[in-house]
């Protein structure tokens, strides 16, 4: 049988360039970029009209994440379906090491949710939370054996946070291997003391929320970090920068990073939420705001005014969506307590169709940067470029047929996470994902899935030095 694929007409658009071409694709691989291809194939694509971007990769998931009382309510399989859906190929999720567990026993058990369940590809990041000798060896490990190039690290939350010694030590370690740390930056003790005066105070509600996570507590754990990474040499990468400020004091430390002709440096990323919705949601009467309770919070017009400014100039360097989302009964948890609704939205089907309605439609960023910042970045930044993240020949065939002047409006009624709400409830936008290929094979075309459940594969990381 001939699984070639050929796609005729469309505007490939890679980070540095776009051009008109065909593209052929086989054995899962691109083979050939060329102005008119005239060769057969299995199966022939009209692309015209439509852009070509390499398929996306969000570098931050949370599929069937265990918290108390649950876990987040996309599984593998339906995350990433949705994720298929809205042109993502990859997703990088989290396995997260259990206080006196291992890492590789994290390792394994986030593996055996995704494998012959994920209809996309998939990588991991690993979490530490209890550094220790045997961790410290098992960091090693999980670069040499396990293709994981990227650990990540928490400032805040009582289960997750560790010290700054361990931070420090743990730069070291993954300096020395070439990898890089990711960290969610929030001062924990800034967050437990408000917390702490609201529920003295009986202020339980959604609307103190985001006071709970003031900007200040992102500033301050985000440059004690950049210090930190510059004083060990490593590579760090900011999860979700949702203010202005604290995006200042990331691009100045990688000022500071080049300056010492380092090449290791810090990367910002944010998430369409903290460029679209605003913290006047949590305003909402009644238990509506819990839909939007993500940590950090949503913050007002001037850092999304920021954030957009990064996106457009470069300092901005991945929009991932940190999807974790909970169904409206799950965030009912936190009814009466909003410090026990579990944190998180739904996001990873609307990514692409989100950054390219309100960037490339708008006229923020050219279509160039907009595939730079879902998925080449992402690609370098992580391990899995050239393999993943552009269009070129030897690459793995993962290819977004977007049309461009198609209108949708997004809603809960239609989209396929498995939450029965969207924060993007009815919001009309531009552009729409038409045929989304994994490895060379069809996976949705015209809204109709192709693909058998765990057609995705787990993809090894490799450093890049
Ligand atoms: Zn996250």
């Amino acid at each position: 049988m001939n699984t070639s694929l050929l796609i005729k007409n469309g505007v490939v658009v890679n980070a540095d360039k776009k051009r008109r071409a065909d593209v052929y694709i086989d054995e899962g691989r691109i083979k050939e970029i060329k102005k008119s291809i005239t060769r057969p194939a299995g199966r022939t694509i009209d692309a015209s009209g439509c852009f070509l971007f390499p398929g996306g990769i969000d570098p931050h998931v949370h599929m069937e994440l265990p918290v108390r009382g649950g876990h987040s309510s996309d599984t593998f399989s339906t995350g990433s379906r949705a994720a298929l859906f809205g042109g993502t190929t990859t997703i990088i999720d989290f396995a997260n090491q259990e206080r006196g567990g291992t890492l590789s026993h994290a390792l394994g058990e986030w593996m055996s949710r995704a494998n012959g369940n994920s209809f996309c590809d998939f990588a991991f990041h690993v979490s530490i939370t209890d550094y220790n000798d045997r961790t410290r060896r098992e960091i090693r490990e999980c670069v040499e054996r396990h293709g994981v190039s990227s650990f990540k690290i928490f400032t805040a939350y009582e289960a997750l946070r560790i010290g700054d010694a361990d931070i420090l030590a743990i730069m070291e370690d993954v300096a020395k291997l070439h990898a890089i740390v990711l960290a969610h930056a929030e001062n924990g003790d800034m967050i437990e003391r408000v917390t702490a005066k609201h529920r003295s105070h009986g202020k339980h509600e959604v609307k103190y929320h985001p006071e709970a996570h003031p900007v200040e507590a992102e500033i301050e754990a985000t440059t004690r970090l950049v210090d930190m990474a510059l004083h060990t040499g490593c590579a760090l990468y900011v999860v979700h920068i949702t203010s202005g400020e604290a995006l200042r004091r990331l691009a100045g430390a990688r000022k500071a990073h080049a300056r010492r002709k380092r090449l290791p440096s810090v990367f910002a990323e944010t998430c369409p939420q903290y460029l679209l919705l605003d913290r006047a949601l949590y305003e909402v009467p009644g238990f509506e705001g819990a839909k939007y309770v993500c940590s950090p919070p949503l913050r007002g017009a001037a850092d999304r005014a920021a954030l957009w400014r990064g996106i457009e100039d470069g300092r901005i360097d991945t929009l991932a969506t940190d999807h974790c989302p909970f169904t409206m009964k799950q965030k009912e948890w936190g009814l009466g307590d909003y410090a026990r609704i579990p944190n998180g939205v739904p996001g990873v089907e609307h990514r692409m169709q989100l950054l390219f309605s309100e960037g490339v439609a708008k006229k923020r960023i050219k279509p160039e940067r907009f595939v730079e910042l879902t998925s080449t970045a992402a690609a370098r930044v992580f391990g899995l470029y050239p393999k993943k993240g552009a269009i070129m020949p030897g690459s793995d065939g993962d290819i977004v047929i977007f049309d461009p002047e198609a209108v949708d409006r997004i809603s809960a009624r239609s989209h396929h996470m498995n939450c029965d709400y969207s924060v993007y409830e009815d919001l009309r936008v531009r552009g729409r994902c038409r045929t989304v290929i994994l490895r060379g094979t069809v996976a949705v075309d015209g809204g109709a899935l192709e693909l058998p459940e765990g057609f995705g594969r787990y993809i090894p990381r490799v450093i890049l030095v």
